[in-house]
Parts: C-alpha cells; structure tokens; sequence
C-alpha cells in the first residue's frame, strides 16, 4: 500500500518527497505540502477516531451465526 495524501485523502494521489523545497512531501494532486510530524499527527487522530468507532463495533451484539433450531 503506498503513502496517502493526508490532506486530500485522495488513494490515486501521487506524494512526492521535496527535499529541496520547505515543505518534506508534496501531493500533486492537492498540491498540499506536509511534513513528517503533520502525517503522524494525522494518521494518529485517524487511528484515534477509528478506535472508538472499532470497540464500538466489538462491543456491538452480534447475532447468532447459526441460529439454534427451536
Ligand atoms: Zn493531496
């Protein structure tokens, strides 16, 4: 799986390293400009955001597979 663009999101969105520029990775799809500390930040408030929606899920009571014959 390749690097997403956390501004646009976008999963056909080419990100660039730019060791030149000010900016570390560059999206050329959004045209949006990162650097390591924003994409950590980014992907720990997804995991964050995702963590409560998941225990949620888990906690959720399932229905029998296989319901018993009564
Ligand atoms: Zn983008």
């Amino acid at each position: 799986m390749k690097a997403i663009c956390i501004r646009c999101w976008n999963p056909d969105a080419v990100v660039n390293m730019d060791l030149d520029g000010t900016c570390q990775f560059e999206c050329r799809e959004c045209g949006e400009c990162f650097d390591r500390d924003e994409v950590r930040a980014a992907l720990d408030a997804m995991r964050k955001g995702w963590a409560k929606l998941l225990a949620w899920a888990d906690a959720y009571p399932q229905e029998e597979e296989e319901p018993a014959a009564a």
